[in-house]
């Protein structure tokens, strides 16, 4: 058994990373994404799904396939065992002080697209923000104006299915900056493989370093240690407003609460990540033309206090690289120099889960479980990098597949 053969045995085998590019592809009459009984964001598939719908949505689908950057022919760019491709790496922050004040760490995704809807290059961004009806929860949103984009920056903990937006979007005939996880990126470009329209309105694919999706639950469980069912919760900011900036709830009778966010982390978020994440073979947005992280240096990894806001800005694209000189030049945002070594000590927790992950797959595989294809990710070289551990990620993994620990189910079709 290599790849997974049907949606259901991707959700099954807990290879869903819950980015919607299944329901982009047969539309909302055949998969809706849908909270499963774990909490995550799965497709619901109905009875009549058309079976090369279901070849098309596996073709893209992170769980059976993930695909690297797209080649460019004539460039040459530097390439890392751990981060991969880097035509520019820099720590940055947004010029703009709000945007700077306001997003996860130091806004520059948020002022990258500012800068490309102000110049016109593109007429929209395809992102994720809370649901204003649901706000512990996470949808799809298309951003045509800057408060559009100041709406939705930050970070989402918990379940969240950008291209679950994607159709409607590209029967726009907009051109459009896709803003999501590196599963989500990865997904955009086998999508475009088959729709020439993603190829034609593209303009660039930003991402970040991703430690994972913890489950709807999570958010529930935070809520409730101030008494809080999700219908009574107003607004949910996980972080921002300073950087890491606290968690802040607010119900709909008006009352605020606040903890720090190391709570959160200590308290919840550290606690369980949906399975998918744990074997990603790509964390670090491969697929992206530029990723972002947190910038901060600590002996664990955690922000333990705020620090004034920076991102680590990966550049991996020659299109990336070029809008990043674009917007300093422009004054958009703020570049300081950042090396290799360096960025490892801000991201530990990656440099260590690029090692494992290639064994904790052949774990899978030797527990008779299906995988997903890889081209492009250089998990070879990751994998030697991460030699030492290979045999305490490849059996914990066998054991937890041969046990069913990461067995899902799917949520009904209603
Ligand atoms: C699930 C998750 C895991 C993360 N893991 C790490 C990590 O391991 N290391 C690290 O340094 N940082 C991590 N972050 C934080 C993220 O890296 C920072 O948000 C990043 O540095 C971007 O900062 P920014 O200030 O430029 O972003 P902003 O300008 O605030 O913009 C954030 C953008 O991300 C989008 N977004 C937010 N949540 C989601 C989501 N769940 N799915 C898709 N798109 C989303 C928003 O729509 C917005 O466009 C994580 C964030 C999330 C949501
Ligand atoms: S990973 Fe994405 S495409 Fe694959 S089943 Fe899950 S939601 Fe659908
Ligand atoms: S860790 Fe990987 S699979 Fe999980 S959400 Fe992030 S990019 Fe997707």
């Amino acid at each position: 058994m290599t790849r997974p053969h049907s949606l259901a045995e991707v959700v099954e085998r807990g290879l869903c990373s819950g980015c919607g590019a299944c329901a982009a592809v047969a539309g909302p009459a055949a998969i809706r994404m849908a909270i499963s009984p774990a909490g995550y964001l799965r497709p619901a598939v109905a009875p009549d799904l058309r079976a090369q719908d279901e070849t098309a949505a596996l073709a893209a689908c992170p769980g059976a396939n993930l695909t690297g950057l797209p080649e460019e022919p004539g460039a040459t760019v530097p390439r890392d065992p751990v981060w991969g491709p880097l035509a520019r790496l820099a720590r940055g922050h947004a010029a703009d002080p709000e945007v700077r004040f306001r997003s996860g760490s130091g806004g520059v995704i948020t002022a990258l697209c500012l800068a490309l809807l102000d110049s016109g290059a593109a007429e929209a961004v395809l992102q994720v923000a809370a649901d204003p009806a649901a706000p512990l929860r996470s949808r799809p949103t298309v951003s045509l104006d800057p408060e559009a984009l100041l709406a939705a920056v930050g970070a989402r903990y918990g379940p969240a299915a950008p291209l679950e937006g994607l159709e409607p979007l590209l029967a726009s005939g907009r051109r459009f900056v896709f803003v999501g996880k590196p599963c989500d990126v990865s997904a955009l470009r086998l999508l475009a493989r088959r729709d020439p329209r993603i190829g034609q309105g593209l303009v660039m694919a930003i991402s970040f370093l991703c430690g994972g999706v913890p489950s709807l639950e999570i958010a529930r469980a935070v809520v409730g240690r101030y008494g809080l069912a999700e219908e009574q919760v107003a607004a949910l900011r996980w972080r921002g407003h300073g950087c890491p900036g606290a968690t802040r709830i607010e119900s709909r009778d008006g009352a605020v609460f606040e903890q720090s966010y190391d709570e959160t982390w200590g308290d919840a978020l550290n606690q369980e990540i949906q399975f998918r994440c744990k074997v990603c073979p790509d964390a670090v947005g491969l697929a992206a033309d530029l990723v972002c992280g947190d910038a901060w240096v600590t002996e664990d990894g955690y922000a333990h206090g705020d620090h004034p806001g920076w991102n680590a800005v990966l550049a991996r694209s020659t299109a990336g690289r070029a809008l990043l000189e674009r917007s300093e030049a422009e004054g958009r945002i703020v570049l300081a120099p950042l090396g290799v070594a360096e960025l490892g000590r801000m991201q530990p927790h990656h440099v260590e889960r690029r090692g494992v992950v290639p064994a904790r797959l052949l774990g899978l595989r030797l527990a008779g479980q299906p995988v997903p294809r890889t081209r492009g990710l250089g998990l070879l070289r990751a994998a030697w990098a991460g030699r030492r551990r290979l045999l305490a990620n490849l059996l914990g993994t066998f054991r937890r597949a041969r046990l069913g620990r990461n067995r899902e189910a799917s949520p009904r079709w209603e």
